[in-house]
């Protein structure tokens, strides 16, 4: 199987992850993976329902975003995961969703403070804003890739709009948007009693060169 062809069925699974955990409605959320050593990427199609995803259903873009392969239009958030890969040739995989709690942080463009062991693990650091911008150009790139880049956290939350995240792999990405939405949840619910107790920098650095370096299988 070519790497296209292995690529278009991970997708399809990836896809019903964003379903399984509870990320997306209807059809607004989407996932892509870098095609190795291509200047491609493939993505969702656009508007097509997630029961309806098939590996064929899937499209193959170039790194300006232009359909190179495929029998629907990628999704209307292709030109923000473009531009992304153009910028940030370490990222293999791009995931965007309105997941609601971390949606809602956006929507008051107030980044999640890093107050959780597991928050220190993932994401290093608070996870941040992103500027406001408009979908259709390289607005949203832009703005995703100026504040990733140099951060620990592969989460952006776009302001008034959603959720971005990057990996090494789109499977990378997907962990990451579903563990934005998890600690979104958890330090929202945590403000309704009092104001979530800080963790000292000098831990989340151990905790993040543990989980990132040390932790899990080798
Ligand atoms: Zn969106």
């Amino acid at each position: 199987m070519s790497s296209v062809d292995q690529l278009r069925k991970d997708l399809v699974g990836l896809h019903d992850q964003l379903i399984r955990w509870g990320l997306v409605v209807w059809t607004a959320g989407n996932v892509s993976a870098r095609v190795p050593g291509e200047d491609l990427f493939v993505i969702k199609p656009s508007g097509v329902s997630y029961d309806e995803l098939t590996p064929e259903s899937m499209v193959v873009c170039d790194l300006d975003g232009q359909l190179v392969e495929g029998d629907f239009a990628p999704s209307s958030d292709t030109a923000a995961h473009a531009y992304v890969y153009r910028e940030m040739p370490e990222v293999g995989g791009v995931v965007h969703t309105h997941s609601t709690y971390a949606t809602a942080w956006a929507a008051r463009g107030e980044p999640v403070p890093c107050v959780l062991t597991a928050m220190a693990d993932e994401f290093g650091a608070e996870i941040p804003i992103g500027p406001f911008a408009l979908i259709g150009g390289d607005d949203i790139g832009k703005g995703i890739v100026a504040t990733l880049r140099g951060h620990r956290s592969p989460a952006v939350l776009m302001q008034n709009h959603g959720v971005f995240t990057i990996g090494k792999s789109a499977k990378a990405a997907v962990k990451a948007a579903v563990m934005c939405e998890d600690v979104a949840r958890t330090v929202h619910i945590a403000r309704q009693l009092g104001e979530p107790l800080p963790i000292a920098q000098s831990d989340i650095d151990k905790l993040y060169d543990r989980y990132q370096n040390v932790y899990g299988q080798r």
